[in-house]
């Protein structure tokens, strides 16, 4: 570390980058590690939710200490069809993955309220002018120039509600589109904390990344309210507005956070194209640095690069499927592909959440009559010109 601040430096104390931190100080205790973030907390306001089964067995160590609630099993609900799949379902609030965080890391490798300006592989320059020098740097401070992806939008306000009385669920429904459709594919997403609080999520599968709060909190209230359940406080509030990717130039993205430097999370295109989900990504990527001997700037970047590079390659068909639930259904029906994908066989369903859908589940994915036009379709899935 001859003449550094530190062997690692990482950007964002969002989730790619506290679980690289988590994962080097467990497993490379012989590495000095800095994680610098410009809020004033790890982990922002965020409820992460993934399937155990999205995450590889010899990975789970990495999340245990930070899951919050567990459920075995989880209901979606459509407007004529409703069914409960087994699995276990986890979710991790970002107030316990600062916890751990500040637990596991010496006091001086966290930076909070520190903002990145430019990094480099090897060099970060503050927004306060100064210079932080590391054997290796790794990016993620969340997305990049997303104008080199061909996207449309997951949006969502949620609401942690405290009721009046128990509400009566006993597993999370993840997927309540029996509601009014509005603004592309709209879904409520329910999750039973305990016996009178609930987390509901109101998303929308939209054309437009815009979200407006304002509009979409009394919809959560709507929807309490028709369920029976009387609102006592509101705890908390989150919301987000993820990519879903239909196409794109991985290599534009890649330059655009950043050219040279080592990217972990959003900000090396690490989501499903489907879900905008980057959790099991994030796992999988700190997890495979902890085996690394040499983790020099370049070295990160050819790494981060290549596993970067080759999920991008290897998601073709979450694209295609993206493309058809934006493209080949107008906006009100988009429900209906949904509605047929949760007829499918739930070891499918599982293996496609979790991005490892084999070529029997794609063919059966495409089989059978679309629920949708069958010309839009079809030109859904030959339109990707992506690189
Ligand atoms: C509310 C919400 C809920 C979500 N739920 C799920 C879920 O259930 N499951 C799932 O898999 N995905 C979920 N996602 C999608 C995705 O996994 C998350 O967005 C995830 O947090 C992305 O991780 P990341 O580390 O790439 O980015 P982030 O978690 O956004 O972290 C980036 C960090 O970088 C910091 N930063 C930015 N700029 C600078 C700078 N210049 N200097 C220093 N620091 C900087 C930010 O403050 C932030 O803390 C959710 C997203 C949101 C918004």
């Amino acid at each position: 570390m001859a003449g550094e601040d530190c062997d690692v430096t990482i950007l964002g104390g969002g989730l790619a980058g506290s679980l690289i931190a988590l994962a080097l100080a467990r497993k490379r205790p012989d590495l000095s590690l800095l994680l610098i973030e410009a809020g004033d907390r790890i982990g922002g306001e965020h409820t992460w939710s993934f399937f155990e089964s999205d995450i590889a067995r010899h990975d789970r160590w990495l999340l245990a200490p930070l899951v919050c609630h567990s459920w075995v099993e989880h209901d979606v609900a459509f407007p004529r069809h409703r069914r409960t799949l087994p699995g276990a379902y986890h979710a991790i609030r970002s107030s316990r993955l600062a916890e751990v965080v500040h637990a596991t890391l010496p006091p001086e490798a966290i930076r909070l309220g520190a903002k990145v300006h430019t990094a480099g592989p090897t060099t970060v320059l503050m927004q306060d002018g100064s210079h932080i020098s590391a054997g290796g740097v790794i990016d993620a401070r969340g997305v990049a120039g997303l104008d080199h992806l061909n996207l449309g939008w997951q949006k969502f306000v949620g609401q942690e509600l405290l009721l009046e009385k128990p509400h009566g669920l006993e597993r999370p429904l993840i997927m309540d589109a029996t509601i009014e459709q509005i603004d592309g594919y709209r879904f409520l997403y329910v999750l039973p904390f305990s016996a009178d609080t609930l987390l509901i999520e109101d998303t929308y599968y939209s054309d437009r990344p815009h979200l407006a709060p304002g509009t979409i909190t009394p919809r959560i209230q709507h929807y309490a309210a028709g369920r029976g359940w009387k609102v006592a406080e509101v705890l908390r509030e989150e919301m987000g507005v993820l990519p879903i990717a239909m196409g794109g130039d991985f290599d534009a993205y890649w330059r655009s956070g950043g050219d040279g430097v080592g990217k972990a999370g959003m900000r090396a295109a690490l989501f499903h194209p489907t879900t905008g989900y980057s959790l099991p990504d994030a796992v999988r990527i700190a997890s495979r640095l902890v085996r690394e001997t040499d983790l020099s700037g370049d070295a990160l970047h050819a790494l981060l690069y290549a596993e970067a590079r080759k999920a991008w390659q290897d998601r073709r068909f979450y694209r295609m499927l993206s493309r058809m639930l934006f493209h080949a259904a107008h906006p009100p029906q988009r429900w209906k592909i949904l509605d047929h994908f949760y007829r499918k066989d739930r070891s499918l369903i599982r293996r496609f959440y979790a991005g490892r859908s084999t070529l029997s589940d794609k063919i059966r994915l495409l089989s059978g009559k679309p629920p949708v036009p069958i010309g839009r379709a079809a030109g859904s899935v030959f339109g990707d010109r992506s690189k």
